[in-house]
């Protein structure tokens, strides 16, 4: 069996347990399916968000809304097609009127987004908004200081960048987002 098969074959394996709604620990009003990462299990960049939205639930997939097409472009535009990527959410499943995610919803969904990370292992996460990077390391940041940088969890490169709502709602921001990706791309690309 080759890497491809074999880790889309774990995936499967891991997301199978969870894709009841009834076992899911958020208040499911307004939430219809659970949303489990996408792409190529050999992506060499995996995308971290939130939660799914309105647009995302009504598809079961990640990224598909407005943020998804802004992102979807600026990738394509670096030259990267959105299929040789691989983009999922820390919580997988909408929370009502789209709020944050609660720290406990974070903790129950947390360890299906480490094992995807495992089974991955891709060159470089791109955390997509403050959420997503303080739910892998635990932390509070600044989001102005810290995006755009390369850390590392658990000897993956890890690149935060805003989240593509934030830059939908602040154009000016477009030009740190668009910075930011290319580096991720160069990073997964060019070592
Ligand atoms: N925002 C997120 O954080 N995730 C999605 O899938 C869509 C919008």
């Amino acid at each position: 069996m080759d890497a491809y098969t074999f880790k889309k074959n774990l995936l499967a394996e891991l997301y199978k347990p969870y894709t009841n709604l009834a076992n899911c620990p958020v208040n499911t009003t307004g939430c219809t399916q659970l949303v489990f990462g996408e792409g190529t299990p050999n992506a060499k960049i995996m995308f971290i968000g939130e939660a799914p939205g309105k647009d995302e639930d009504e598809l079961g997939r990640p990224f598909v809304g407005r943020s998804g097409k802004l992102l979807t472009s600026c990738l394509e535009a670096l030259g990267i097609p959105r299929a040789d990527v691989f983009i999922t959410n820390v919580v997988k499943c909408r929370p009502p009127d789209n709020r944050k995610p609660l720290p406990s919803e974070v903790a129950f969904y947390k360890p299906i987004l480490l094992h995807e990370i495992k089974i991955i292992r891709p060159r470089v996460i791109c955390t997509l908004g403050a959420s997503a990077l303080e739910a892998l390391t635990a932390q509070p940041f600044s989001m102005t200081k810290i995006r755009g940088r390369s850390l590392l969890f658990d000897t993956i490169t890890l690149i935060p960048t805003l989240h593509p709502a934030y830059v939908l709602r602040n154009p000016a921001a477009e030009k740190d987002f668009k910075h930011d990706l290319a580096k991720v791309v160069h990073t997964a690309y060019d070592t």
